[in-house]
């Protein structure tokens, strides 16, 4: 067990969520100085392709291409994530022992099943992780925030993350899941994120929210409390109207 904290933890229903909703932003704050962790709900086990053992070897390298300070595998069944208790506990567990300020999870409505049931999780485990009554033995601990990154469908984002800089690093990340993206060497089915234009989409979402925003590149993000700002010169004027 690791006595590792972390300002800012991640969190997927597969190996390889977090890379394509935020990984653009997690490198950016690992390079800013924060130290960042991934947690993966699920191994992945359904996947149409690659093996469990392939995928976990792809998200070590991702990781470590994103400069993450730390990941870990909750072990959760993949198509079966479920928002009881005993899940919640599991969720609680690594909350209370990473303590991070920040957590970024799945939008609540999405195309994926697995993403909507561990946003809804996710949510509310870290609300409860604020509770010491619950599992008593591990120090409370609440992130002061949760921050929704978007999966298949789109939402109005609160705000957006310039990662013209982290694009580059972002889809090297993405591109060390060899068993599941566009890759014409890899000798399996196509599914639906296996396709050249699934990897041509995730650019473009990219360079879309970027141009909404006057940057190359950029990463959508919801968080459902309003942001108060006290420098607000610095933060508004930049970029291009
Ligand atoms: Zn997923």
């Amino acid at each position: 067990m690791t006595s590792l904290q972390v300002d800012v933890l991640a969190f997927g229903a597969h190996p390889d969520d977090v890379e394509l909703g935020c990984g653009g932003t997690l490198f950016k704050l690992a390079r800013q100085g924060y130290q960042t962790a991934i947690v993966d709900l699920t191994e992945g086990e359904m996947a149409s392709r690659g093996t469990v053992e392939e995928r976990y070897r792809e998200a070590e390298e991702a990781a470590r291409i994103l400069q993450v300070t730390h990941r870990e595998n909750l072990k959760i069944p993949d198509a079966g994530i479920e928002n009881n208790e005993f899940n919640r506990h599991k969720v609680i567990e690594v909350v209370r022992r990473l303590r991070p300020s920040l957590v970024f999870l799945p939008y609540p409505r999405d195309r994926h099943p697995d993403h909507i049931h561990a946003s809804q999780l996710i949510t509310e485990a870290c609300f409860y992780s604020g509770l010491a009554k619950i599992l008593p033995h591990l120090s409370a601990h609440r992130p002061r925030r949760l921050v929704y990154y978007m999966c298949t469908y789109e939402f109005e984002p609160t705000f957006v993350v310039d990662i013209s800089q982290e694009f580059e690093t972002k889809l090297k990340a993405l591109q060390a899941y060899r068993s599941q993206f566009y890759n014409p060497d890899w000798p399996g089915q196509q599914t639906f994120v296996s396709s050249r234009w699934f990897m041509e989409a995730v650019e473009f979402r990219a360079r879309h929210f970027g141009y909404k925003a006057g940057v190359e590149y950029a990463e959508p993000f919801y968080v459902r409390e309003s942001i108060a700002l006290n420098d607000i010169f610095p933060i508004l004027n930049q970029n291009r109207m």
